[in-house]
């Protein structure tokens, strides 16, 4: 490495120029007031954004206090369908209207009663971390940056987290879709080699397929339909009575695949499925996927963190046999949107699937252009951003036991919801509780004969637009079920008696005979 030479006397001193000799027409000239887009008030701006935080932090501090969800009212879908402004307002006006229109008609997962998908409810904390975040602006594609350092801490901490080996590696990604994409890229390129990463599969060559069970995430189809694999390439397999993949079923249909043909070259666990948190046997499936020489992939998309709960980790035995995990911070670490993470054991397999290096992205031995791995060359982003911040401040603040203890106690109120349901005439248990969804639905037992899918959709129509709690629905068995998931840390036990008692009220009116329901 050259040595580094000293900086220039001139820069040294703030605000001495260094002398430039300009010949002839060339002025320089400042530009518009010097600053382009920056405040032309900062003291006012800086008080704005004083009030700003204060008006975050009250609305973080009384998260219960607010309806769960407020349905979007006209006055909003107006002011949020306006012209392309050609003059600008002044920061002054972005904050009104935010205020005003925006931040009361949020989702609505930031509160201890939303039940709904797979939501998590973020941290006060993260508010520092995306302040700085902001601040800084870094883009995280490559170079030497302590931004860098920080994804490469997070990565490590996740080896560790997953018992993952050194020769491990991976990166921050939207989420758990994008991440199963990048993953299952790895697995096509090992299956098929240099050649084909070239030609892709226009040399019409190979018949891929891979296997996950019926239950698994709609990403997986995607990725397969995406990597020019085709949907009908995700062999789908069936569920035993926890819905978890039937491993006999699984060792079949390999064979009679290879028997016909085809070639199969992954199998997609799932660490908590997205419609009851079925945990497939995974050790099971390394076992098939050793045996026969096949990629492990895992969706732990909220699941795989299960593991920094000591009572549910055992459950998720195997995971770390896995060639590749994608899973979210978003879901059940609570970071603030948007943050997942893929993980390959062999972080060679991603970079022979995305490695690329144009000479405008030249590393170099010195300067900002060193650094090893440049995560561009390992994915599919260039430009990206910070949300290592978020995930690495995350673990800083909170540390892995009280996101556990977290975690757990969801899985503990879970059991209770379930037991609950159970306990309590008039509603029915759909599926086994395994984690942390809850899957049921309101069946009076004295009325006439109802369309139960109907009344379960209305209820959980009901239950959301009073702004009590907010479930969502799915089919269990082909029937409509109220679906409640908790990966909420604000989530107290009184929140499902609340979310029980108004499930019964909203049902019972709706069935009793005297009643015109609204909107009826
Ligand atoms: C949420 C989820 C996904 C998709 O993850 P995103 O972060 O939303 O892209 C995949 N699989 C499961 C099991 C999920 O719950």
């Amino acid at each position: 490495v050259p040595e580094r030479i000293g900086r220039p006397e001139g820069l040294r001193r703030a605000r001495k120029r260094i002398a430039v000799k300009v010949s002839g027409e060339v002025t320089l000239s400042s530009g518009p007031d010097g600053d382009g887009l920056d405040p032309t008030d900062w003291p006012s701006f800086r008080a704005l954004c004083h009030d700003a935080l204060d008006e975050a932090l009250d609305y973080l501090e009384g998260a219960r206090d607010r309806p769960v969800w407020t349905p979007v009212p006209e006055e909003t879908r107006t002011a949020l369908n306006k012209p392309l402004p050609l003059e600008g307002e002044g920061p002054a006006a972005v904050r009104a209207a935010i205020v005003r229109h925006i931040l009361p008609f949020a989702t609505g997962n930031t509160h201890p009663r939303f039940f709904g998908w797979v939501h998590g409810t973020g941290t006060p904390g993260n508010l520092l971390a995306d302040l700085y975040g902001s601040a800084m602006n870094a883009n995280l594609g490559g170079r030497d940056h302590a931004p860098m350092y920080v994804e490469r801490q997070v990565m490590a901490w996740c080896r560790e987290i997953f018992s993952f080996p050194e020769t491990s590696g991976g990166l921050l990604v939207v989420g758990t879709s994008a991440a199963t994409l990048l993953a299952m890229a790895a697995a096509r390129d090992a299956a098929l080699g240099d050649r084909a990463r070239k030609a892709g599969l226009q040399d019409r060559l190979h018949s891929l397929v891979g296997y996950a069970s019926a239950e698994a995430h709609e990403c997986v189809a995607k990725a397969f339909q995406v990597l020019g694999l085709g949907r009908s390439a995700l062999r789908l397999v069936p569920v035993d009575e926890r819905f978890r993949i039937d491993v006999a079923a699984l060792r079949s249909m390999i064979a009679e695949d290879r028997r016909s043909g085809f070639e199969p070259f992954c199998v997609i666990g799932s660490a908590g499925t997205v419609n009851s948190a079925a945990v497939d046997p995974l050790a099971e499936l390394a076992t098939v996927c050793e045996s026969e020489e096949l990629w492990f992939h895992v969706d732990g998309a909220f699941g795989a963190l299960a593991i920094l709960s000591s009572a549910h980790e055992s459950l998720l035995a195997g995971i770390e046999r896995a060639d590749s995990l994608a899973f979210d911070f978003h879901k059940w670490m609570h970071v603030q949107y948007d943050a997942g993470c893929v993980l390959v054991r062999d972080e060679s397999t991603l970079r022979r699937a995305f490695g690329a290096r144009p000479d405008y992205l030249m590393h170099a031995a010195r300067g900002l252009a060193g650094g090893d791995l440049w995560p561009a060359e390992i994915g599919l982003d260039l430009s990206r951003g910070f949300r290592a911040l978020r995930v690495w401040a995350t673990l800083k603040e909170h540390g892995t036991r009280a996101i556990g203890a977290a975690i757990a106690r969801n899985c503990d109120q879970a059991t209770l919801l379930g037991r609950l349901v159970e306990q309590t005439a008039d509603l029915e248990l759909l599926a086994p509780v395994s984690l942390n969804i809850v899957c049921f639905r309101f069946r009076p037992s004295e009325t006439e004969p109802v369309d139960l899918d109907q009344l379960n959709l209305d209820i959980v129509a009901d239950v959301q637009e009073s702004g009590i709690a907010a479930p969502s629905t799915t089919r269990i068995d082909g029937v409509i079920a109220i679906r409640v998931n908790l990966t909420n840390h604000r989530t107290r036990d009184e929140d499902l008696e609340i979310l029980l008692d108004s499930v019964l009220e909203f049902g019972r009116r709706r069935i009793a005979p005297s009643s015109v329901p609204e909107g009826a």
